[in-house]
């Protein structure tokens, strides 16, 4: 973190600072999200359906009643039904985008180096608190025409958190997009694929789109796996063969599929998946290009331009009989089993549990109420712990 970001955060005397901790791989990531009191005003929440919070339930039932008690035991089924609005997958055949989630990590510049050799654009949907971590890695992919999108600051459970709070997650990252590329992106893939009304009606109100995908190799779950290579080509090769892959809402002819580039098995297999894809014809492009968005950043924050390549517009989304299954980006359930590695980076194990605060100091202070309850002097603590750290 830059010393300026610090004393922005330090400046700034009301603002109230929360964390949340997300697991790492070997080590967890303590993340304090910045919050502003000012984030909240900026937007209009008149549209925002007012709903209840959810707790982080169980993940996935089969057949749950979505109208009852249902509702939080089976978070993931019954608070993310797919509307018209969502985009799962490129509206024309053989269009590709590949997306990466949760970096920019330390493996990301290898990512940016394939893409360059291959010519080709991907979309990258980085967590505000590693732009912040590395902002150049974020200049160099917007400089070299890929597409950024958000993926808030801390990868919480949306649904799990109140409105500021979500506000503050995508207020604070686009501060840091913003700092680091000079735009603000306007289309955002909730982490773990979870968005309930209430949560699209805040994106829909701050401006964006959310992005969810047609086909995930599950490299967060198989990146350790004995022929992992073979496994994640295997959901390009069988998408490609017109299998079904589970997670096409809108039965889109064209794809968008998600990795992570903070596993570098998975980054690895990227030349492989792009030759495979050229192979049968696939037009490889950005999520906002086979959107047919050519300026895919929001036009109140300077330069709307994308560097994306302005293509015939077709968005029309069938949303007759929508599935009730969505998302499989790395479930709580799918996560539980999920093996620990030791890797570089403090990696994203994006089962956060967001219920605890951690600050990130040497002792770890665990506070049991909620980041709202965080008293001045826990605050001020906080900022000298992370004065002194950081600098
Ligand atoms: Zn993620």
């Amino acid at each position: 973190m830059r010393s300026s970001n610090i004393l922005a955060i330090v400046g700034s005397i009301l603002a109230i600072t929360t964390t949340s901790t997300v697991l790492a791989q070997g080590e967890a990531e303590n993340i304090a999200v910045p919050r502003k009191p000012e984030w909240t005003a900026q937007v209009n929440l008149a549209a925002v359906p007012n709903l209840p919070v959810r707790p982080i339930g169980s993940g996935v039932c089969e057949n749950p009643v979505c109208d009852g008690t249902d509702n939080d035991r089976c978070f993931e089924s019954c608070g993310n039904k797919p509307n018209s609005d969502d985009i799962y997958g490129c509206p024309k055949p053989k269009q590709w985008a590949l997306t990466f989630d949760d970096g920019p990590s330390n493996y990301t510049a290898e990512l940016l180096d394939m893409l360059d050799q291959a010519n080709v654009k991907a979309t990258f949907c980085v967590m505000g608190a590693h732009v912040r971590k590395y902002p150049e890695i974020v200049k160099r992919a917007y400089d070299a025409g890929h597409h950024i999108a958000s993926h808030t600051y801390s990868h919480p459970h949306l649904m799990s958190l109140s409105n500021d709070e979500i506000i503050a997650e995508m207020k604070a990252t686009e501060e840091a997009i913003v700092d680091a590329i000079g735009v603000k992106p306007s289309y955002m893939r909730p982490p773990f694929g979870e968005a309930d009304d209430r949560v699209k009606g805040l994106m829909k109100a701050m401006g964006y789109k959310i992005l969810l995908w047609n086909a995930d190799p599950t490299d967060y779950n198989i990146y350790k796996e004995a022929n992992v290579a073979a496994k994640i080509k295997a959901t390009f090769v069988h998408a490609l063969g017109g299998d079904d892959t589970g997670l096409n809402a809108h039965e889109d002819p064209g794809f968008i599929s998600l990795q992570h580039d903070l596993y570098t098995q998975s980054i690895d297999q990227v030349p492989a998946i792009i030759s495979l894809l050229r192979g049968s014809q696939y037009q490889l492009m950005t999520a906002a290009e086979c959107l047919g968005d050519a300026s895919p950043y929001q036009k109140d924050h300077g330069n709307s331009d994308s560097g994306a390549a302005a293509l015939p517009s077709d968005t029309n989304i069938n949303a007759a009989s929508l599935p009730q299954a969505t998302s499989s980006e790395p479930s709580a359930s799918a996560q539980a089993s999920s093996p620990q590695a030791s890797v570089g980076i403090a990696e994203v194990t994006p089962n956060a549990p967001v219920a605890s605060v951690h600050l990130p100091t040497s002792a770890a202070i665990s506070l049991s109420f909620t980041p709202f309850t965080i008293g001045a002097s826990c605050l001020l603590s906080f900022l000298l712990s992370l004065s002194s750290t950081m600098l």
